[in-house]
Parts: C-alpha cells; structure tokens; sequence
C-alpha cells in the first residue's frame, strides 16, 4: 500500500500546504481511496499521478470544510472527464445532504454511479483483502478515524512437495491452498496445512480525523505499520489545541508510542507555521517517538 499526501494543512490552504487530502494506493494497478477531500483536492490530482478514474471510494473523518469543501468539484469534473467507473463515499451522518445539496443547487450530477454511505463506529468495509473500520475520535463534532488493514496472506502451497509424493494435480489444489483436508481417489487423506507456507501478516495503517487526546486512538492505532496523526499545534499550545478539538505535537507521539505503531506521520499543520518551524515540529515529536516523519505536499509513504 502507499500513502499519498494531497493536503498537509489544517483549516486554510497556504501556498506551501493544501487542506488535508490522503490517497491510499492499493495496489500496482492504481485503484485509489481517498481519506478527506479539502477544498482543490482535484488540482493536487493533477499535480502527481495519480488518476481520477481509479479513485473508487471516498472516507470522510468529519464534515468540517478543510475536509469536503472539494468533493463537488472532484465529483463533477470526474464526471465531466467521462469516468464511468462507480465511486462510493463514506463519512458521517450529513455527508449525504452536503453532497447531493451541492450538486442540485449547482444544476450538477454524475455520470457514473455514486453512494453515498453515512457510518458510524465500527467495520464499514470488507472485501476479503481489506477491512475498514471506524473509530470515534475527540473532536468537537462527529468524527472517525479510520483503521485500514489487509487480511493475513494465507502461505504458499508446497506444489513440489506434492507431487513428490504422489499427489496428483487437480481442483483439490484449491482446497489444499486453504488449509483444507482432502481425500485423493486411492483413499489417501492430505492435509493442505501441513503443505502450507508460514502466512504473511497483513498491514495496518491508521488515519487519524481531527482529534483532542481520547481513548479510541490505542485500539485505532495498536500495533499498526504506519499511523497518520494530526499535529495542529506545538507542545506549548495544548491548551488551545485541546480546546478546539485538535492535538498537539508531543500529544501525537504519545499516542503513538503507547499504541504501539511503528512509525508516525505527523500532518495537519497549522498555517502558523512555516518551512521555518518544521525542524522544531519534528524535533518534539521525536523526543517522545523517534520514527516520526512530518507530512508535506506530495510526499508518498510505502507500506
Ligand atoms: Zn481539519
Ligand atoms: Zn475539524
């Protein structure tokens, strides 16, 4: 999997840092889901290369406007661009009268299928290789985190070993792929775990919404490879970041230490902050958590 960062920015847009847009690619052939959709999100498309037409779902955090003030313009133009392919959008209770209010007030539609689900905490996708689930974070309206994970790969079948002894080829394989037993024509029963590879563990990667300390963060982010935090302000200002909902830099790290994730990617910055302060910025974070990394425009994280 990889992570694209198509907005860095909390609240405006800088010349530096769009408003927060993540693209998870999920694999090699370029089908995309997008975690929040700030305001121009469809220009940051243009900017790197990735494809509208392989965006196939859309997870909002919360209905706050740095996060879907561009879902009509990239609905439409997807559209316009006479993409057929269906896209799905996820996200709070609202998100369906924003969208479809926009796009009639607007005289707009879409060409190709559009869903629009309203979630609340727990699974909300599953499709055999991935599974999503939402978890409710500290901010001050309704708002999720997202937990991303594959499904363990089961191991490889030892097809040599097979047909060393005798087992012939045939539709069983499948079954044997599984773990399963079979029983082969000569009465023989074969057990395809004893066959089977040491499984390869999937990944997990959590992305945070908008969020104050809360104790959903551990279970969101236990053990994950990768955890995508915001960070609005510097340690010195907890106080205002709480307040507003948002967490600060050392408050960042803490989480992630405590769950255990084994890298950060701090973003969300406030446009307070320059190229200038980002030294300072990572500098806390580290001194809690050292596989931090700072978010920019652009930036891609493998995995
Ligand atoms: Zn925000
Ligand atoms: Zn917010």
């Amino acid at each position: 999997m990889q992570l694209t960062f198509l907005g860095t920015g909390a609240g405006a847009p800088s010349l530096q840092r769009n408003v927060t847009a993540i693209a998870l690619t999920r694999s090699r052939r370029g089908e995309t889901w997008l975690f929040d959709c700030g305001e121009a999100t469809q220009h940051q498309y243009m900017r790197c290369r990735l494809k509208p037409g392989k965006l196939e779902k859309i997870f909002i955090t919360h209905l706050h406007g740095d996060h879907i003030f561009g879902l009509p313009g990239l609905l439409t133009s997807r559209s316009m661009a006479g993409i057929l392919e269906p896209l799905t959008i996820y996200g709070p209770k609202g998100i369906k009268t924003f969208v479809e209010t926009a796009l009639s007030l607007s005289g707009s539609f879409t060409t190709f299928p559009l869903e629009i689900i309203e979630i609340e905490a727990g699974p909300v996708y599953d499709d055999g290789t991935l599974k999503v689930t939402a978890w409710p974070m500290n901010h001050v309206v309704e708002c999720y985190g997202y937990r991303i994970e594959e499904h363990d790969k089961p191991g490889f079948l030892d097809a040599p070993r097979l047909k060393a002894e005798g087992v012939p080829r045939g539709p069983w394989y499948q079954q044997l792929k599984r773990g399963e037993c079979v029983t082969l024509e000569d009465g023989r029963v074969i057990n395809g775990a004893d066959y089977l590879g040491p499984a390869t563990k999937g990944k997990a990667i959590a992305i945070f919404g908008d969020t104050a300390p809360g104790d959903a963060a551990f279970a969101l982010a236990a053990n994950v490879d990768l955890m995508v935090h915001e960070t609005t302000l510097e340690a010195a200002m907890a106080e205002k970041a709480n307040g507003r909902g948002h967490s600060t830099t050392l408050q960042a790290a803490r989480v992630a230490l405590q769950a255990g994730a084994k890298r950060l990617v701090a973003t969300h910055f406030s446009s307070r902050y320059g190229g200038q302060d980002m030294a300072r910025l990572l500098a806390e974070c580290q001194s809690v958590f050292p596989d931090t990394e700072l978010a920019r425009d652009f930036a891609v994280f493998e995995v």
